[in-house]
């Protein structure tokens, strides 16, 4: 048995994931072939890329008889929402504690997309006030709840520990076993609480694949993803027992964030209506449509030649699209 099917895992999405070829969008920006990886369409809560790491996370969950699964994350938390289902399918409590990062949002924020789904779940929410220190909050409220006999899960923002990673070390799996078909150069996506890329990262040791990753920042700066990427990606490796990467091997770009975490920017809006009008697919305003404007950015800037085959792996998020209105 190889390190990877040792860990417990549930199913809980549809996989493997569809690959599919972007012809529209690899016409209309002239430059490499564009490939899509459809995580958006794992099939839980509508889907995204919290899924693989809630196959891992959730039987870690039950192993350690929780009683209450806590998680955190933005108001509009992806994650959130896909724990809140993971849970309820299980027949597991769910407590989310919401972080506010986006500074004056309208109510359609506060309420709609992964808000109205989180609850339609039956998950418990608590909104930690803006005045508080949101780590701070989270904790004492776990504290709490521990000094009261309940016994806690913690799943960190994103899902992102060694055993979430675990995830993304099983898609790239996927990715491997249909590359010889398409030959890809380089994988693009979006990176933010870090074990997506971590965990791709960590698959290309155990796997020994050399196709580079590129990760489009979200929210920190690159000097502090990257560090953040490569923590995560050892500590995979080592509960993989493989090779542990170079921290070479982490390429992150923080060029498409925009005006920070959360807020909208014009290349998001701009990559979300070309996607959705070109090919029928719809991005979201926190990641991957931030992500797609990476990818355009990158291609405008030659960083591609017209022979590479680019995997964009899209990482789900459309449920906040009614809560973003307003930008678009
Ligand atoms: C969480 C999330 C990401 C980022 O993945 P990390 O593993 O947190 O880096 C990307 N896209 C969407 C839609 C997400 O919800």
């Amino acid at each position: 048995m190889s390190m990877l099917e040792k860990f417990e895992r549930i199913k809980l999405g549809h996989f493997p994931t569809p690959i599919e070829h972007l012809k529209n969008i690899t016409k209309y920006l002239g430059g490499p072939n564009i490939f899509i990886k459809r995580d958006d369409c794992t099939g839980l809560a509508t889907g995204g890329n919290k899924t693989r790491k809630l196959e891992f996370l959730i039987p870690d969950a039950i192993k350690n008889k929780a009683e209450l699964v806590v998680t955190v994350g933005a108001v509009q938390s992806n994650h959130a929402r896909q724990t809140a289902a993971a849970c309820t399918l299980m027949g597991l409590k769910c407590l989310i504690i919401l972080e506010q990062r986006v500074k004056d949002p309208p109510e359609a924020y506060m309420n709609s997309g992964n808000v109205f789904l989180n609850k339609l779940y039956g998950a418990d929410i608590k909104i930690c006030p803006k005045n508080e220190n949101f780590l701070e909050y989270y904790e004492k409220t776990i504290k709490d709840l521990k000094a009261k006999g309940t016994n806690v899960y913690f799943i960190p923002g994103g899902g992102s520990n060694p055993i979430g990673s675990m995830g993304y070390v099983e898609c790239l799996n996927e990715i491997i076993k249909e590359n010889d078909k398409y030959n890809f150069s380089h994988i693009v996506h979006a990176t933010g609480s870090s074990g997506t890329q971590a965990g791709l990262l960590a698959g290309r040791k155990y796997f020994n694949c050399n196709i580079p990753v590129i990760g489009i920042c979200i929210r920190y700066d690159k000097t502090i993803q990257i560090d953040k990427v490569y923590m995560e990606a050892k500590k995979s490796c080592e509960l993989l027992q493989c090779n542990i990467l170079d921290k070479s091997e982490v390429v992150v770009y923080d060029e498409y964030i925009g005006p920070g975490y959360g807020e909208p920017s014009d290349e998001m809006i701009e990559a979300t209506k070309l996607l959705a009008k070109k090919e029928g697919i719809l991005l979201d305003p926190v990641y991957s449509g931030k992500a797609f404007a990476g990818l355009i950015g990158l291609v405008k800037k030659k960083q591609f030649t017209k022979k590479d085959n680019v995997l964009f792996i899209h990482t789900g998020g459309s449920a906040s699209l009614s809560a973003y209105e307003w930008a678009f």
